[in-house]
């Protein structure tokens, strides 16, 4: 049965690592926090013992710096010599080809493997997975990725999983950002937002930020912005994504204005608001129904 030694325990990581082992994976679960710990059955601190016992490490973490820590201090040390190595955690470009490079000069595989689908996606075995390495360890990844994943989208060489990851959320970000003035335009000028929101639905200004993310409250039912906007996906973390593609733009030479603007207007609202949804970001332009503005 083949091993998989899974590292970050936290809200995607936990039901990533139960989702294999439902699967019929040999699975040790690994952090570097008790409370995480307690969550899962077994699991351990991170150690050279453990990692050496798997075949697949997967790492769940974060950011870069705490990848390229666990892979330096522990995982290039440890591994079995023929581990394959997933980084499935949402990182810079250049930092995934630099931890590739450095396991593939010891003749590790590494694939950048980061996810979409939230942590309902996660405990569903539903994400949708970016995937950049080489030909024979995305076939190698293919049953551990089928657990994980509907959708599995091998991009090309190392660090494409992340160039993917990167460039779809600045979309996601800009998008929310034109659905927030939108509304706020709209309720500026005395419409009724419910029938304002059905129209955009049915017409080009439709989008998955529209219908998953519509700020006013009551106007979609499931929405965060119906239940006090509590994530779905948090502001801090969406910050942190567009800055990821800031980086990504610096280091190809591509000017992406609007995304620049999203990435500091989202890392400002963070700074007051990190863990509520993103689709607050429209109490910066507008009061909700019966509120005063932020
Ligand atoms: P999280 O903070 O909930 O979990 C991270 C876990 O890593 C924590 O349990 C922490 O204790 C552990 N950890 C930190 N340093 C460690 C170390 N050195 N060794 C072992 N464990 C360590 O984060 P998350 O929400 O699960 O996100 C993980 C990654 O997935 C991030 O890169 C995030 O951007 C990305 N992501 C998150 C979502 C989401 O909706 N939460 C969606 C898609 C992608």
């Amino acid at each position: 049965m083949t091993r998989i030694g899974f590292i970050g325990l936290g809200t995607m990581g936990d039901p990533m690592a139960y989702v294999l082992r439902d699967a019929g994976f040999d699975v040790i679960g690994m952090d570097v926090s008790a409370d995480m710990r307690a969550g899962f059955g077994g699991a351990v601190a991170p150690s050279a013992d453990a990692v050496a016992q798997a075949d697949v490490i997967v790492t769940m973490l974060p950011e870069g710096k705490h990848v390229a820590e666990v892979h330096d201090a522990l995982v290039r040390k440890a591994a079995k010599s023929d581990a394959l190595l997933i980084d499935c955690s949402t990182i810079d470009v250049d930092t995934a080809r630099d931890l590739a490079m450095r396991a593939e000069a010891q003749g590790l595989a590494m694939l950048d493997a980061p996810v979409s689908g939230g942590p309902a996606g996660a405990a569903d075995g539903a994400l949708s997975f970016m995937v950049g390495g080489s030909d024979d360890a995305f076939e190698r990844a293919q049953p551990v990725f089928s657990a994980m994943g509907s959708k599995i989208t091998h991009f090309g060489g190392s660090g494409s999983g992340q160039a993917a990851k990167a460039s779809h959320n600045m979309i996601c970000g800009i998008t929310a950002m034109a659905v927030m003035e939108g509304f706020a335009l709209a309720d500026a000028m005395g419409l009724d937002l419910g029938k304002f929101y059905t129209l955009c639905a049915g017409a080009a200004a439709q989008s998955w930020t529209l219908e998953n993310r519509c700020p006013i409250p009551g106007v979609v039912a499931e929405a965060p912005a119906s239940n006090n906007f509590d994530p779905g996906f948090a502001v801090r973390l969406m910050a942190k994504d567009l800055r990821l593609a800031q980086a990504a733009a610096a280091s190809s030479g591509q000017r992406t204005p609007f995304g620049a603007e999203a990435a500091k207007a989202f890392t400002a609202f963070a700074e007051t608001s990190g863990d509520r949804d993103f689709s607050a970001f429209y109490t910066t332009l507008r009061a909700l129904p019966g509120q005063s503005q932020d």
